[in-house]
């Protein structure tokens, strides 16, 4: 075989099948290193060699022996084909037999050394015997205290049609053995965090000895992915550090006058997070920040001042909604907050554009008339969906990026947006509740602000579990209250942006990602079922409309609109639809299998009611009997806030599950790395250190190559 690289295409091994090269394509296996990092999703634990005497029936067992008897022969009339051996360890002796593979009677000889791994079954005379075991010839020319299939802790690996695990080991076993690779993690780095070198590490997790091995191997792995992407991250600060961006000044007595003009005090950690954003901007270098706060916390007012004082030192501002009904909003929004503002804010959306230019002056614009506008520095504030950006409007003022609810905004599309070696200011808001630690590596290269409590004054909202046996009661409830005049939010699980289940995405991943599917498949309540039976069963004399990502844009706008007018009484909806939405009316909201939801996302929902005057109220539906499930929901009722709540549920339910909740549209890579959350203020500091010493990476070779190749498959943005 010769020795081979991590870079060595495996279509160049001989001896490599090109059925099994086609299957391993299909798992996006093409190198070797794609072939050594592709890890067994679990293991089984075979090491163990039992005396056949001391067998049990229902046991995963090992046993060694040699072949006594080997038959084969057609059985079940004549369409299956039983192969029958008989194995002695020298004091016993066993049945083992295997369904169809005829051509084991060649293979499986009298006299032959054999490994067997299996469960051992029993017939109904009482007698033991293995079906379908694995085995293993002990002529290869691993020695027999080094089996790859059996007595050992078996690697099982992530699957595909015509590659089992078997396969996958059997052709990874001889190139992991022949392949030289070169680290991209210093010795000094090694020693430092005592994780073994890659060698040991690759050999430690597919064939460990103990699992122990395997689970330091692990998390070396998982250090190289955090290592990686700090160094993305710690690269693009540097880079950031040097670009050139418009000074934005606020005099201080100017800012007074803005917030004094508000029809509120801002909070306190909305003060600090503004006087953040307003140093950052008042710096000849690009802001770099996220602002994170609970939904209804005021984080556009923040953003809204901001963009008042890029209007009036001349500078324009774009401001990104992930929808058509956000940007709504926020335009009406800005709006209210700056009525005597001349300067122009405008709404541009794919269905049409609405020019404001102050003291109640307002129109609507044609999509071109706007852009012109833009182009001529007649508007100082545009809001639109992130589409804005990709419709190639020209801003020659544009000095700040304002994006809601979106993570991925990158490096490239900021890029684009640079004039005259100038860059933008960009300051990126999400409601969802990431804990710091996350947030620092998943959005690393960004300064982050949070706006950690409410706004004075907002009513406390009435928070209850509510079992199945009170359902009904819980549905009287509703009906009074709208009786009063009230409206009502019915959230509905629905399948999450589920991405393809891809070969490439990792193992844990990739589990976590099944089971919601299944969730979501088996028990969810669907929209459409609920809608129905809600209008239909429950309230047929109110005003009940149902609302999900298949309806048109328009459609989904009438309906909100409709909704707000106070025009429809119950809104069934699925889970990410519009959250951030602002009908103050709106004071109840129940969530079907709320168990199903991670309660930092329920929290996030809850933040939807108690927006008005009215007391409000949130029901959480389960219909999991479970006590803990029960008590983990009314953690929701005493949080301060939604980090506090990220943090307590990712303590829960571990970083798997947590981050398989959230939809962070990060890489996948990224994901699963986080699963090890110690790691990554060391993968930090060491990515920094590193970066200091040696930006270009010219003494690291190797980790430079892989550096680019991983940069190219984390899809950043
Ligand atoms: P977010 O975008 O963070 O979810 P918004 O910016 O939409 O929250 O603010 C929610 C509501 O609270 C808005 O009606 C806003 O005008 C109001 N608001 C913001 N800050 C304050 C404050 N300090 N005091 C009172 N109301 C506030
Ligand atoms: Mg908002």
């Amino acid at each position: 075989m010769g020795v081979l690289t991590l870079e060595t295409p495996l279509a160049s091994i001989h001896g490599i099948a090109p059925r099994y090269l086609a299957a391993l394509k299909r798992l996006k296996i093409a190198t070797v290193r794609d072939l050594l990092y592709h890890f067994p999703s679990r293991y089984e634990d075979y090491s163990r060699v039992y005396r056949i005497a001391e067998l049990e029936p229902g046991q995963d067992a090992t046993i060694q022996g040699d072949i006594y008897e080997v038959n084969g022969r057609k059985t079940w009339g004549r369409t299956h084909y039983l192969t029958e051996t008989i194995i002695t360890d020298g004091e016993n002796s066993i049945r083992a037999v295997w369904w169809n593979q005829p051509y084991l009677k060649n293979t499986l000889r009298p006299g032959v050394r054999i490994n067997i791994s299996g469960k051992v079954s029993e017939n109904d005379n009482g007698e033991i015997y293995f079906s379908n075991p694995a085995y293993e010839l002990l002529t290869t020319h691993y020695s027999p205290h080094d089996p790859t299939h059996t007595a050992r802790i078996v690697p099982v690996y992530p699957e595909t049609h015509g590659l089992t695990s078997k396969g996958i080991r059997y052709i990874l076993r001889p190139i992991l053995e022949n392949t030289s690779a070169e680290d991209i993690l210093s010795e000094e780095l090694l020693e430092q965090e005592g994780f073994p070198s890659l060698g040991s590490a690759l050999h430690a997790i597919h064939f460990p000895d103990k699992l122990s091995e395997a689970e330091v191997a692990k998390r070396r792995f998982a250090f190289e992915d955090l290592f990686l992407l700090e160094l993305i991250n710690a690269r693009e600060r540097a880079r950031l550090a040097k670009e050139r961006a418009p000074v934005i000044p606020l005099a201080e007595k100017r800012r007074k006058e803005l917030m004094g003009a508000l029809p509120f005090t801002l909070t306190e950690t909305q003060t600090k997070a503004l006087d953040d954003i307003l140093a950052d901007i008042a710096r000849p270098h690009p802001m770099n920040r996220l602002l994170q706060g609970d939904v209804g916390s005021g984080k556009t007012v923040v953003a809204a001042i901001a963009a008042r004082a890029a209007a009036e030192t001349e500078y324009q501002t774009a401001f990104m909604a992930p929808t058509e009904i956000l940007a709504r909003q926020h335009y009406t929004t800005l709006k209210g907050f700056f009525a005597d503002f001349e300067g122009g804010i405008g709404l541009l959306t794919g269905s049409g554009a609405r020019i404001f230019l102050g003291d109640g002056l307002e129109r609507n614009a044609k999509k071109e008339e706007m852009r012109s506008m833009l182009k001529h520095g007649e508007i100082a504030i545009v809001i639109g969906t992130h589409a804005l950006i990709a419709q190639n409007v020209a801003f020659p003022r544009l000095a700040l990026v304002v994006v809601d609810e979106q993570h991925r905004f990158g490096v490239s599309q900021r890029a684009a947006l640079a004039r005259e070696g100038m860059t933008p200011h960009f300051l990126s808001m999400s409601a969802t509740p990431i804990p710091r630690t996350f947030a620092l590596t998943l959005f690393g290269n960004l300064a982050v602000s949070q706006i950690t409590e409410l706004p004075k004054g907002r009513k406390e909202i009435t928070t209850k579990v509510v079992a199945p046996a009170d359902r009904l009661k819980a549905y009287a409830f509703i009906k009074e209250f709208v009786k009063r005049g009230r409206q009502v939010f019915v959230v509905c699980p629905r399948i999450t942006n589920e991405h393809e289940l891809d070969a490439n995405t990792t193992n844990d991943i990739r589990e976590i990602r099944a089971r919601i599917r299944e969730y979501s498949l088996l028990e969810m309540k669907n929209v459409t079922e609920e809608y129905e039976k809600l209008s239909e069963k429950v309230f047929p004399d109110l005003r009940v409309t149902m609302l999900h990502g298949k309806l048109k844009a328009k459609e989904k706008i009438e309906i909100m609109d409709r909704f707000a007018k106070g025009a429809i009484d119950i809104l069934v909806s699925t889970a990410v639809i519009e959250v951030g939405v602002d009908v103050p009316n709106a004071t109840i909201m129940v969530v079907e299998s709320a168990e199903r939801f991670g309660l930092a996302q329920l929290y996030q929902f809850r933040g939807r009611v108690g927006r008005g005057t009215h007391q409000s109220f949130f029901f959480l539906f389960t219909g999991s009997p479970s006590e803990a499930t029960k008590k983990r929901l009314e953690a929701v009722t005493r949080a301060k806030n939604g980090f506090e709540l990220a943090e307590e549920d990712l303590k829960l339910r571990g970083p798997g599950e947590f981050l398989g909740t959230i939809q962070t549209g990060m890489p996948d890579v990224a994901m699963k790395a986080l699963q090890h959350p110690a790691l990554i203020p060391k993968a930090r500091t060491a990515a920094e250190a590193l970066t200091g010493k040696d930006p270009a990476l010219s003494r690291y070779p190797a980790l430079k190559n892989r550096l680019e190749a991983f940069a190219r498959t984390v899809h950043f943005e």
